[in-house]
């Protein structure tokens, strides 16, 4: 098990799936599925802040994830939850404990059923503690606004890069000071800043920190 942590534009999903697929794990995007019961909230025109609501929308929510797509009850919902609006009502989302409980106990589930490579805000501090590697990745956040930036416009998004810096920063803040599994880095995680790296350096020092584990005889999977 392979947790990986870190504020958004960090390069955890990038990193978390190339990693997956070099050690033949299952690779676990966390931020996918809030991002899931957020989407599902404004498209009945919920208030993600209506926590009773929210919970009962958490629980119900039939999550599956595909390598590259996610599911929300049957129907592929990949592309809509990457819209600014979801990013923006997944974070609210995300503050509810009653919410946190039904996507942990999916993600507690989904790890117990084969070896994954999972990536979020809580997984080396809640989910799964236990974890073998705990990765906080981090960049600096001009970096992580870039590396946004040009995704969207990749993508075709219009937004602009004040913008995005401005939904970043209040996102990180909600992230970071939720009394609930807010972002923070667990003690035993290894502290990675990839500004400046290259997706194959940061993939190699992550590797390097599975194989020492692997050779110092504990049991990994
Ligand atoms: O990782 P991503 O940016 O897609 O996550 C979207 C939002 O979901 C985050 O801003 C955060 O509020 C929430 N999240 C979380 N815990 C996780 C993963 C994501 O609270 N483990």
């Amino acid at each position: 098990m392979v947790a990986i942590d870190g504020p958004a534009g960090a390069g955890k999903s990038t990193i978390a799936r190339r990693l997956a697929e070099r050690l033949g794990f299952t690779y676990i995007d966390t931020g996918a599925m809030y991002r899931a019961v957020a989407w599902w909230a404004l498209r009945q025109n919920l208030d993600p802040g209506d926590m009773h609501r929210m919970e009962q929308l958490a629980m119900a929510a039939e999550i599956t994830l595909a390598p590259g797509r996610i599911q929300l009850n049957g129907e592929d919902v990949t592309a809509e939850i990457r819209e600014p609006e979801v990013s923006s009502g997944a974070s609210k989302v995300a503050v509810i404990p009653g919410v946190r409980r039904a996507m942990v106990a999916k993600q507690r589930a989904m790890g117990e059923r084969s070896s994954v490579v999972m990536e979020g805000r809580d997984i080396g501090t809640v989910v799964f503690p236990h974890a073998e590697v705990k990765i906080f990745l981090d960049a600096q956040p001009n970096e992580r606004v870039r590396r946004r930036f040009e995704e969207g416009r990749a993508k075709g998004e219009s937004i602009s890069e004040e913008e995005l810096a401005t939904q970043i920063a209040e996102r990180d803040r909600r992230d970071s000071t939720r009394a609930e599994a807010p972002l923070t880095q667990a003690p035993d995680a290894v502290y990675l800043d990839s500004t400046g790296l290259s997706i194959d350096e940061v993939e190699e020092a992550i590797l390097r920190i599975v194989r020492a584990r692997v050779t110092n005889g504990k049991e990994f999977h």
